[in-house]
């Protein structure tokens, strides 16, 4: 299959921003892809050339692209850099520099997909001394053969900036309907859940249709999708939606894992499926000291904790650990942490994701000496508010957030990948009408003034509607942010930049600059009111009116373990707003 063949299908998603045209048109290419081709087609869609989990990334800087550009095309240096300013998308400079070229190469090969999508694997590959001189050579290789369109878009794969705003519930969407029909949805959403592999979904369906995908399980050093939970004010309501008794167990402030055990060896994963094993060492360590089975998947969080009391510290001492290549060694003992296990997926080779809550317990418990670094999760399964909310208490005084409440009846499965009211979280800002929190996507953001000059003077920060897929304004943000914190977020907005507002975002205000919806901060406000110049849950409460947050203020804490998708959304801001209200009357 030629790469051109995917390029048109991306010049056509391009063209939209509606979902259901962007399944449809994805659902016509698979159909006519050659299936053996159909998994590189899908991660270079999402802008990648492996599932998240694969440790091995694309990325090229902007300056290396652009020497690329040159070399490929003849083009002045300062040509190119002159269009880069201009447009700020180095795939529109590809696009341009490339149709400029003088059409004199006689030897140009086709762009099959498969030498494309080689070629991105080898200069991803490439490291050590010399490897900057190959990734431009074989970059400019593949851009001397590509037409004006390909190059545009092979640029913003390098680049990172693949931006056609096709989420991977598109994609599962579009191949229900290309192999199968609209009703097999779930079974292969399913797959993807419990393989976060989109590229073998893909595949398997265009091969084997719903027989291929069924046959996608569990397994070891593959991370399934987490599972997440739902939000409630009180331990009465949450008592009441799970039919009068539930587990509650300690909500730990900490970095997720999960931990893939085989013959004893280890593999962690983050939340959002990022190799986390060469960063917790101890971890690792902790968990081949504490397991007995063959095989497992375990869930747990990980806690700060003070090594001379052993109490629990804030989330932030644990962020010290993460992203860290070289002083791993100094970071284990200066922040050591501990593991807390809360769910069984799988043992011994046995699947437990069907399994009911309380029975994927007992295997943990049955597999797991606990230690000083590998502990299970405290837990209480309760029939009272009064005594759910004696354990809160408890909780909080052990410095965790609030409680996870879970369901123990029949149909308590592990939900890979899916937010429900299986799992609801009760968390302390709840209680108090005015001290909540929330995690928000930056969206855009205005030109700092006086001492901000140079940097963001405020962001633009919106939830997410689950419903519509679309990012909503909620609040502006300038305070909280300390001289470090600005910096920051000017390098980490950087590669988010885009010309105009982004297709997801609903906003009524005009900001200075707008970025695709990625970064999470998490937030504190004084108090949620109505107003008619943010979106969030526009109309809910009144015709003309969304909800917006009141002083907000940063909390400090960069949720660099969530995805622009992952921010609090609009509806549960909704839920917010009436619990707040409860609370007030
Ligand atoms: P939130 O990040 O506020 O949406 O809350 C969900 C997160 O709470 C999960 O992703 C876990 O990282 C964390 N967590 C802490 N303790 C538990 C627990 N006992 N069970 C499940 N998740 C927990």
């Amino acid at each position: 299959m030629l790469f051109q063949e995917l390029a048109e299908t991306y010049e056509r998603l391009e063209a939209t921003s509606s979902r259901l045209e962007m399944t449809e048109i994805l659902a016509e290419s698979f159909r006519l892809f050659d299936p053996t081709d159909i998994k590189m087609a899908t991660y270079l869609t999402q802008g990648q050339l492996y599932p998240d989990f694969h440790p091995l990334k694309l990325g090229m800087a902007d300056k290396m692209l652009l020497k690329a550009i040159t070399f490929a095309s003849g083009a002045k240096e300062s040509e190119v850099q002159v269009l880069m300013l201009r447009e700020g998308d180095p795939g529109l400079v590809a696009q341009e520099i490339i149709s400029r070229k003088r059409q004199t190469t006689l030897f140009s090969e086709p762009l099959t997909l498969r030498r494309t999508y080689e070629t991105l694997e080898a200069i991803a590959k490439a490291e050590g001394g010399g490897s900057q001189d190959l990734k431009i050579k074989l970059m400019s290789k593949l851009l001397s053969d590509a037409s004006p369109s390909e190059a545009k878009f092979l640029s913003r794969i390098i680049t990172g900036r693949m931006r056609l705003g096709v989420s991977s519930m598109t994609v599962l969407d579009a191949l229900a309907v290309a192999f199968a029909t609209k009703e097999d949805r779930d079974a292969v959403e399913r797959a993807f859940n419990v393989s976060s592999d989109l590229g073998l979904v893909a595949e398997e369906m265009a091969l084997h249709g719903l027989e291929g995908v069924t046959r996608i399980k569990v397994e070891v050093n593959r991370p399934l999708r987490a599972m997440l939970a739902e939000r409630m004010s009180s331990p009465e309501d949450i008592l009441e939606k799970l039919g009068g008794t539930c587990a509650f167990e300690y909500k730990y402030d900490g970095v997720r894992v999960q931990a893939h055990i085989s013959r004893g060896e280890v593999r962690l994963y983050s939340r959002k499926l990022d190799d986390l094993t060469s960063q917790f060492p101890d971890v690792v360590a902790g968990l081949k000291r504490a397991f007995a089975a063959e095989n497992a998947i375990v869930e747990g969080e990980c806690v700060p904790v003070d090594m001379n009391t052993g109490e629990f510290l804030p989330f932030q001492e644990v962020s010290h650990r993460r992203g860290r290549k070289y002083g791993v060694e100094e970071a284990v003992e200066d922040y050591p942490v501990k593991l807390c296990l809360f769910d069984c997926i799988l043992k011994d080779g046995e699947d437990l994701l069907s399994r009911p809550f309380l029975e994927r317990r007992k295997v943990l418990e049955s597999c797991v000496t606990e230690d000083d670094s590998v502990v299970l999760s405290e837990m209480r399964v309760l029939s009272s508010a009064e005594e759910a909310q004696k354990f809160f208490l408890e909780a909080i005084k052990e410095g965790c957030e609030g409680l996870m409440a879970k369901s123990v009846a029949d149909n308590s499965v592990y939900r890979a990948g899916n937010r429900g009211f299986l799992w609801i979280k009760y968390k302390k800002e709840y209680r108090s009408e005015m001290n909540d929190t929330a995690d928000l996507a930056v969206v855009g953001a205005f030109a700092g003034r006086g001492k901000r000059k140079g940097v963001y003077g405020a962001v633009l920060m919106a939830t997410y509607d689950v419903q519509a897929d679309r990012f909503q304004t909620v609040c502006k943000l300038g305070s909280g942010f300390d001289d470090a914190n600005l910096a920051s977020l000017l390098e980490m907005l950087a590669e988010d930049r885009m010309a105009e507002r982004h297709h997801l975002v609903d906003s009524k205000m005009t900001a200075d600059f707008w970025f695709q919806p990625r970064l999470v901060l998490e937030v504190r406000g004084a108090e949620i009111t109505l107003s008619p110049i943010h979106t969030c849950a526009f109309g809910a409460i009144r015709k003309d009116a969304g909800l917006a947050i009141r002083f907000p203020r940063f909390t400090g804490r960069f949720r660099d373990d969530k995805e622009g998708r992952e921010a609090t959304t609009s509806q549960e801001m909704l839920v917010m707003y009436q619990a707040q209200l409860k609370q007030v009357e």
